[in-house]
């Protein structure tokens, strides 16, 4: 089977690619590399040439936007006698703070650049699909646990891209024209990275996320972490989150893929996370022990758009799809802090 995977070289993308590959698909990842390095790739082929694996990758660098280049995929798997089977599609603006001041960027890149996706895949008959929503079109309610059918009230602009792409499919699939299969994964908070230290997450930049945030403290490129509220109605006062682990969420799409063979047609809207809610302080503690590194912080004011505590109910995830995360808050702090260690300046 062959998989375009799109976005394939970020932090969620590439983790997926070296999963595919080590069960066997082809993969076809078209990435941009706005957010990303090339370097990701040589690494997903670091290691699977270390791990003696027999794979098929191609790269292709060039925007969803793009039809053209979207056409040339296509076109060529079939000349190749290797059509493109599955999509999954990753490629996408993710930035909360960057969307509020070019929302018409976001919506461009996400929602017409998915539609372009879409477009291109109708005309070429493939019609299997696994896309990245985000826990974020929940909004502002910190009523916990979160299940698929909780209020979707976005409030920023990437957001709000979200929620227009499942609307997307909703209206795609309900058209009853072909039979779609199509799952639209709501992540919760993908963190850590793979064991092996060849990929994990590298921000440009100062991290807007916690856990990369910390991992940089405890490697010195950051002095220390501000930790946004101890004010918030929690157990410690500091927000919680669900954390999963990279590998768990990567998993949950090769298990999509895998639903997709038993079933005729799909739209499924599915929450990934680990289920479990954990505070800044517990991060923080738990990341102190695993690693042994002291993470300084400073206590600041709450910041503009945090909720209090947002955490995923798996359970369809879990019954549909067979997945259910199996790596621990432990393995989450070992994993990150090994990539961390091994690039203390990320992909360079
Ligand atoms: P990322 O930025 O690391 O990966 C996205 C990839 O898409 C990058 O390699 C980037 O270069 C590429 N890209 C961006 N615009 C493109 C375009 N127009 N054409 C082709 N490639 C393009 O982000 P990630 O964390 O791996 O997230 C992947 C997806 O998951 C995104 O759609 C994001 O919105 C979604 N998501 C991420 C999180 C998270 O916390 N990381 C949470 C929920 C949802
Ligand atoms: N957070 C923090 N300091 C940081 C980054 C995040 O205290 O530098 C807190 C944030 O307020 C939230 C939690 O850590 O309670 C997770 O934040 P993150 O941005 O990683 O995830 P999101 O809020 O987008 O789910």
């Amino acid at each position: 089977m062959r998989v375009l995977l799109t976005g394939g070289s970020g932090f969620i993308g590439s983790h997926i690619a070296i999963l595919l590959l080590e069960r066997g698909f082809d993969v076809v990842i078209l990435d941009s590399f706005v957010n990303s390095s090339p370097n990701v790739i040589i690494r997903i082929k670091k290691y699977l040439d270390n791990k003696d694996l027999n794979y098929k990758l191609e790269t292709i660098n060039g925007d969803i936007r793009d039809k053209k280049i979207l056409d040339k995929i296509f076109i060529d798997c079939i000349k190749e006698n290797k059509p493109i089977n599955t999509v999954i599609h990753l490629a996408g603006l993710k930035s909360v703070y960057e969307s509020l001041s070019n929302p018409l960027h976001y919506w461009d890149v996400n929602v017409f650049g998915t539609l372009n996706l879409l477009l291109t895949m109708k005309e070429y008959e493939c019609y299997s699909l696994v896309f990245s929503s985000s826990a974020t079109i929940y909004g502002l309610s910190d009523s916990v646990p979160m299940a698929e059918d909780h209020t979707i009230s976005p409030i920023n602009p990437y957001g709000k891209t979200k929620v227009a792409i499942e609307n997307m499919f909703y209206d795609l699939y309900n058209s009853n024209l072909n039979s779609w299969k199509i799952c639209s994964l709501r992540y919760f908070n993908p963190v850590g990275a793979h064991p092996s230290g060849l990929i994990g997450e590298d921000p440009i930049g100062i991290p807007n996320n916690l856990f990369p945030f910390i991992t940089q403290v405890a490697i010195g490129t950051q002095k220390l972490l501000n930790i946004y509220g101890d004010d918030w109605g929690t157990r410690d006062g500091t927000g919680i989150r669900d954390y999963i682990h990279i590998i768990d969420l990567a998993e949950g799409h090769l298990a999509s893929i895998d639903y997709f063979n038993s079933t005729e047609s799909c739209l499924e809207f599915i929450n990934l996370g680990s289920g479990k809610g954990y505070s800044v302080f517990q991060i923080i503690r738990q990341f102190e022990l695993s690693t042994g590194r002291k993470i300084p912080f400073s206590i600041q004011d709450r910041r503009d758009g945090d909720v209090a505590k947002s955490f995923a109910d798996i359970s369809k995830a879990k019954k549909l799809l067979g997945w259910t995360p199996k790596r621990s808050l432990e393995q989450i702090c070992l994993d990150g802090w090994n990539w961390q260690i091994k690039n203390p300046h990320g992909y360079g």
